[in-house]
Order: structure tokens, then C-alpha cells, then sequence
């Protein structure tokens, strides 16, 4: 992940037996590429100043016109450059289980190459629906209420864009993830912010404001249990509140579960579809990105009642079609094998705790972490700098990168806090707190 993609690219040439012989490397480089100019130019115009002064002519409404480039990337090209501990953006700095590798391999060896059928292939929605069943006492019917998708960030925009037509309001919990108003916006939908309590004992969801904010208008209610950034879980009187607010409405849930698997100190992950009556309302998702340190397959999934599946396959269908054919039959294999999951949050809770204690030997003020693979820290203490400002300082003079939790809200809402990511190799943990401790 941290490699450069260019070089790695040209490395898998050489090696690959044989590779090196193929035709296309010994085309001159010029040839290797194929430049299609459109229309007749002017041979002294060069095609980029062409194709500049005519974008330039039109006008393109933007329909995001507050986003940039994410927060995440950001700060990630900001590491790379100053050489930084790269704890910002949330990916693992170590490789997945060879076995989950071979098994792609072999089915791409066997040839399972071609389009799978739109809702993905039999066995991996099988293996999904009996990994439901077995940890949350939930049964999902494998072909009518389970599709794969193209990560987790194509199941939240496709859920949104089937269920939120132009004008419903939909309520976000901040600090939300990135990818959720985005996709209201384009589904002309109107987000709805509640701000998460911060108190003594971290973040918590104030379920009264959340009712409050509910209107006729109110279409869906957009949750992520483990919480992305502030590193919380809602726990059973969390999803009985939800309960209470829904109860009796239209109001569906989207329920964001890409770090299910990684909870602490022996909780629960308490999944929506637990709750019976949450169950019939809602769009759990989750992704197998962050369950097998693999975030760039994207490779995630939707599971939801058949009236709602029905709906979102229709726009599933013609948003990305299917999703690449080996991954899906390599995921549903390794996945006969329930220890990977099972055993995911022992294993970070191990690094969460390795982290934590040396994190008390500096000046930064820990939040709790019960559970994703994030851990917040309040830097009030030290600085005054708004949390952007600090992060990049963090960045550039203590050598470890950080996301400013403000990028979560809508209106920045500075708090003093930034959040690390602690899915790294130990000896990676281990140099961004000898440099921490130098604050
Ligand atoms: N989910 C990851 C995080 O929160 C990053 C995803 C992304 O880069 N868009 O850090």
C-alpha cells in the first residue's frame, strides 16, 4: 500500500516466467499506448492546450460543489512525502493470509473469469448468509437477500440511491464517514446532521436529539457500529433506542458493520439485524476489506430483506453490474474457515493495547477504543492549532500522520482530537510513539 504502484506495476514483469518476452514490451514505448486524437487539429497545437481551451468553454454545474479530495488521500500523499508514520488513513501495513491468495489464484486458474450472475456467486452469498446466522442469530435467504458488491462504499451509495428520492431527509451521526452525505446529495436527498455527544467516557449517540430531528420527511437513518472515526459501538440500549424512534414509520436503517469484527474487552458487536424489528428495515453492510486486510479488493456486501434487495439490485444492476468473478469464489473458500474472523479482534485488541500503553507515556489524552481499528486522541493540552492544522503539523514536524476528525462533520467542528490508525505492524506502532513522545 505503501509502495509506489508505477514500480510495483513494472516489477510484476519481471516477475512473472516468461513475461518479459511478451509482445507488448517489445513495442517502442511510444507504441505502447494508443492516442486517439479525436478531430483534426492544428499541428503546432499540442493535444493537451487543445483539449484545455475547449474544457474551458463549457460549463460543468458541479453537483458536489463542496467536495475535494478526501481527507484521507490528503494525508496520505502528505506521509509520503515527509516520510511520515503513516497512521492516517485506515489500512493495514502487513499482507493478508497466503491462503486467501491462493485460493484467487486457483480460481482464476480454473478459470472463473467471466461475468458471475449480478448478485454475485452462489457460494460466497451462501458463506455470507451462514456466517450471519452463526454470529448473529439472523438467517438471510442467500439468493434473495444477499448481494455483493463492489466494497462497502458502492453498497452505501447504491442503498441510498435506491431508497432516497429528491427531497427526504435522511439523518447522519457525526463525525459519519466520508462517503454517506456525498450520496444523499446525489440522490437529492437532504441530509440531517446530529452531533455525537463527546463526554468523560468518549462518544455516544444522543438518541433524544436523533428523535427529535425525525420529520414526515425523514427516509433513512444512516448508522456505522464499530464508529468510524471515534472508535465507539453502540451497545443494546443504542439499537432499543433506534427501535423506539423507527417503530411505527417508513424510516429505513442503513446500517454501516465494515469493522464488526474487531470489538474489545469482550463485547458484543451488536449487529442490526440482532434486533428483529430493526431487522426488516434495514441495509446491513459490511466488507471483507478490513475483516482480511485486503481494503483494495473491494470486495463487500448487502444484506437486506427481499423487498429492500429487490430495490437495490435494481439500481445494483446498473450502478457497477457484478463484482470480479475470482475474488468471490477465493473469499467464499477461505471463509470456510471461521478462525480468521472469529479471532480479528484479539488480534487488534493486542495492538490496540500495545498502542494505548504507549500512548499514556505522552502528552496526548487517549478516548476509549472499543472497537474498528482507530484510536482517538484529545491534543488540547498541547495545542491550540484547529485539528487540520494540527494534523499536518503532526505530519510534517513530528513525523506521524493523523486524521483530523472535523473532516467527519459537515461544518468542521473542532474538538481537539485526531484519530490514528493502529493496524500496523508492531515495529510501525512502535516508531510512531518514539516520535510521539517527543511532543
Ligand atoms: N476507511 C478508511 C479510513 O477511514 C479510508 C477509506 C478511504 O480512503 N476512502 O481511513
Amino acid at each position: 500500500m505503501n509502495g509506489k504502484p508505477g514500480s510495483s506495476h513494472n516489477s510484476l514483469w519481471s516477475r512473472v516466467a516468461g513475461a518479459s518476452d511478451h509482445p507488448f514490451l517489445k513495442l517502442p514505448l511510444q507504441y505502447r499506448f494508443d492516442f486517439t486524437i479525436p478531430f483534426s487539429m492544428n499541428p503546432s497545437q499540442s493535444a493537451t492546450s487543445l483539449a484545455t481551451s475547449i474544457s474551458n468553454s463549457l460549463h460543468l454545474e458541479s453537483k458536489l460543489p463542496a467536495v475535494g479530495t478526501t481527507i484521507f488521500t490528503v494525508m496520505s500523499n502528505l506521509a509520503a512525502e515527509r516520510k511520515a508514520v503513516n497512521l492516517g488513513q485506515g489500512f493495514p501495513d502487513f499482507g493478508c493470509d497466503p491462503v486467501l491468495i491462493d485460493m484467487v489464484n486457483v480460481a482464476m486458474k480454473d478459470g472463473l473469469n467471466q461475468y458471475p450472475p449480478m448478485a454475485g456467486v452462489a457460494p460466497l452469498r451462501t458463506a455470507i448468509s451462514a456466517k450471519i446466522d452463526s454470529l448473529y442469530g439472523h438467517r438471510y435467504h442467500t439468493d434473495s437477500e444477499i448481494t455483493v458488491t463492489a466494497g462497502a462504499t458502492q453498497a452505501i451509495f447504491t442503498t441510498i440511491q435506491c431508497c432516497v428520492h429528491a427531497g427526504d431527509e435522511v439523518l447522519i451521526i457525526e463525525p459519519a464517514f466520508d462517503c454517506y452525505v456525498p450520496a444523499v446529495r446525489l440522490a437529492g436527498g437532504m441530509p440531517v446532521f446530529i452531533q455525537m455527544d463527546i463526554g468523560a467516557s468518549g462518544y455516544s449517540v444522543p438518541w433524544n436529539k436523533v428523535a427529535a430531528a425525525v420529520t414526515p420527511k425523514t427516509r433513512l437513518i444512516i448508522i456505522n457500529t464499530p464508529h468510524n472515526p471515534s472508535g465507539s459501538t453502540l451497545q443494546e440500549p443504542d439499537m432499543l433506542a433506534l427501535a423506539d424512534i423507527v417503530r411505527g414509520t417508513d424510516i429505513l436503517i442503513l446500517a454501516d458493520e465494515v469493522y464488526e469484527h474487531m470489538v474489545y474487552d469482550g463485547t458484543l458487536h451488536e449487529s442490526v439485524c440482532r434486533y428483529p424489528e430493526l431487522a426488516i428495515r434495514s441495509f446491513l453492510v459490511s466488507s471483507f476489506g478490513k475483516t482480511y486486510h485486503v481494503t483494495g479488493w473491494k470486495v463487500g456486501f448487502v444484506a437486506a430483506p427481499a423487498t429492500l434487495t429487490t430495490e437495490f439490485r435494481k439500481v445494483h444492476q446498473f450502478n457497477v453490474f457484478t463484482v470480479n468473478t475470482p475474488m468471490q469464489h477465493g473469499i467464499a473458500a477461505y471463509m470456510a474457515n471461521p478462525a480468521p474472523y472469529r479471532e480479528l479482534s484479539a488480534f487488534y485488541e493486542r495492538k490496540r493495547n500495545l498502542f494505548r500503553a504507549g500512548l499514556a507515556n505522552t502528552r496526548l489524552r487517549l478516548l476509549p477504543s472499543q472497537g474498528t481499528y482507530f484510536q482517538c486522541v484529545d491534543y488540547s493540552a498541547i495545542s491550540d492549532l484547529p485539528e487540520a492544522e494540527f494534523a499536518k503539523w503532526l505530519t510534517t514536524e513530528i513525523g506521524v500522520a493523523a486524521i483530523p476528525v472535523s473532516a467527519f462533520y459537515d461544518q468542521p467542528r473542532e474538538s481537539g482530537i485526531v484519530r490514528f490508525c493502529f493496524a500496523k505492524k508492531d515495529e510501525t506502532l512502535e516508531l510512531a510513539l518514539s516520535r510521539l513522545k517527543r511532543i
